[in-house]
């Protein structure tokens, strides 16, 4: 689909888009207080609080601040995207549309990563265009096969057997600031596919914006991973701190 003006691009054909938003930082400072029936003290004893819940995993008062966003992403990104249990998710369906051209296409391969099982490194040496030319020629024949069965009558829900996991597919994500944080710890680090890492990326921004207190607290004190971006985002708020 057209990527919408309001959203912020990911991969190569990809998006994040906030769709709507409940509470933020002063949501979880209100809940927090319900408690003791208190109100507001300010800014500057509401931010402390904030970093107070989070040093001491006090994490229910960030369930009240709520993020929904409109996604699309490779098939296999969703695939991570959905182990996170504690969000709800509605996907657009391959039994009722048909899919379209939209296929994720790295711009640089990556080699195994022989030390960390799970990871990738980059590889200067492989023979980038020729990868990418037998790749596009391998997705160009599922995308027929496809289109093929769909006139030979098959049905939506069997012909999409034959698409490869780089299909883009798009889904409603809607998640609250705890389940969000950490779904940043685990994403927003290198130990995660670099493909989730870049939505992650683009996630934060969202929560930087929307829940700047809770945000910065998050970076300071919870978050520990390796992603340059973040790492940078957290030099500037310690920066910040340090001023
Ligand atoms: C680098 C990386 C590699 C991974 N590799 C694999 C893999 O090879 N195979 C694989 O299957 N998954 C893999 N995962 C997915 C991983 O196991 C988690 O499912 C995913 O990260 C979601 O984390 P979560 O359970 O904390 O999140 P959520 O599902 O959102 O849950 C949030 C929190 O709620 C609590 N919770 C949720 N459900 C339960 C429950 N049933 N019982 C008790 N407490 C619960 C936990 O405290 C949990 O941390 C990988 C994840 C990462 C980041």
């Amino acid at each position: 689909m057209t990527r919408p003006a309001d959203s912020a691009a990911v991969l190569d054909l990809g998006f994040v888009r906030l769709v709507d938003f409940m509470g933020g930082d002063r949501g979880v400072v209100d809940a927090a207080r319900v408690s003791y029936g208190g109100v507001s003290k300010g800014e500057e004893a509401d931010r402390k609080l904030i970093v107070y819940l989070l040093k001491h995993q006090h994490m229910t008062p960030f369930e009240h601040a709520v993020f929904k966003f409109h996604v699309s992403c490779p098939i296999f990104v969703m695939r991570q995207w959905i182990r996170h249990r504690m969000a709800s998710y509605n996907e657009i369906s391959a039994r009722y549309t048909e899919v379209k051209d939209e296929f994720y296409i790295p711009s640089r391969w990556r080699a195994q990563d022989v030390k960390n099982k799970q990871g990738s490194v980059s590889a200067p040496r492989l023979d980038h265009a020729k990868l990418t030319g037998l790749f596009n020629k391998q997705i160009k024949a599922c995308l027929a096969t496809y289109r093929e069965l769909l006139e030979a009558g098959v049905a939506r829900e069997m012909a999409r057997m034959v698409l490869p996991v780089n299909a883009y597919t798009q889904f409603y994500w809607t998640v609250n600031a705890r389940s969000f944080m950490n779904f940043l710890s685990l994403r927003a680090d290198a130990h995660a596919q670099w493909e989730i890492q870049q939505y992650a990326e683009a996630l934060a921004a969202f929560f930087e914006r929307k829940m700047p207190w809770t945000y910065a607290a998050f970076l300071t004190h919870v978050w520990t991973g390796e992603n340059s971006k973040i790492a940078a985002q957290r030099q500037a708020v310690l920066a910040g701190q340090a001023r």
